[in-house]
């Protein structure tokens, strides 16, 4: 599904990611952890279009994606969130979904004069989208309220649902769960088992161990930009460059 092959990425003389390769194959969760500045966020920019790697490919379905805008990587099925929450605080939960569904017609010019109908039918069709998309997060009830009053858990939420708007196929996570309280970090576990049921793939960053154990039976480990480990984590944990990684040498 998503490929990396030998990707380097270098900040004026800091190699932030370092001859990177990994095959994520058909894993349903896949972790990624790694010490602050292993280029856990580098390697997710990389591979989402954010930034152009000094060298090797990223390959996703078995296309060249490496080069190409984040937009046109979005279009293809493999979208991420922030690790910062960034919902619209002034519209409504149901607008910040519904204007995140991509190719909309009714934004150009053209088809609102010779399309209307056709630009009809998709806004109906996005609308039952978020309907679904609401009533999976728990947020119907919420549906109307700008999101800036949601909390913090609850934008989070909500983000994850902007993603799955777009419909996804691979999404890049990063700390889904960071500063979010116990009950709605279950919810948001819940939500993420629940889509792989459906076929969605996820790569994930989290700092939370116990629950990458929990989530991801497949863990990579960097360390200054290379990838270090690839296994289970239970496996991780109990790996000398693993632990020399966080201990430090
Ligand atoms: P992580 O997400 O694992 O904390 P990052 O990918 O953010 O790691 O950073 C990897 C290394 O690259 C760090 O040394 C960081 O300081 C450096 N780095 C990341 N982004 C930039 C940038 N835009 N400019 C300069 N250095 C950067």
């Amino acid at each position: 599904m998503l490929r990396v092959l030998n990707a380097n990425k270098s900040f004026g003389g800091i190699k932030a990611v370092n001859r990177f390769s990994m095959d994520l194959k058909d894993s349903l969760i896949t972790g990624l952890v790694g010490p602050n500045g292993s280029g856990k966020t580098t390697l997710f920019h990389l591979i989402t279009g954010f930034y152009e790697p000094d060298s090797g490919e990223v390959y996703f379905d078995d296309q060249p994606i490496h080069g190409l805008p984040a937009h046109k990587i979005s279009q293809k099925g493999l979208v991420r969130n922030f690790q910062h929450s960034r919902v619209l605080p002034f519209l409504t939960v149901r607008d910040n979904l519904l204007a995140s569904c991509p190719h909309q017609l009714g934004e150009k010019i053209l088809p609102v004069f010779f399309l209307p109908s056709k630009i009809r039918a998709q806004e109906a069709k996005n609308s039952q989208k978020a309907d679904e998309v609401l009533n999976m997060l728990k947020l119907d009830h919420l549906a109307d309220q700008p999101a800036g009053r949601l909390s913090y858990g609850q934008q989070k939420l909500l983000e994850l649902g902007r993603v799955l708007m777009a419909d996804p196929r691979l999404i890049l996570l990063d700390e889904p769960t960071a500063g979010v309280n116990p009950s709605l970090t279950r919810q948001i576990v819940e939500l993420i088992r629940e889509l792989t049921q459906k076929g969605v793939r996820f790569f994930m960053v989290e700092h939370n161990m116990p629950l990458v154990a929990e989530l991801c039976p497949r863990l990579l480990v960097m360390d200054a930009g290379e990838l270090i480990f690839d296994g289970s984590p239970k496996e991780a944990m109990k790996d000398p460059k693993v632990v020399e990684a966080y201990l430090g040498k």
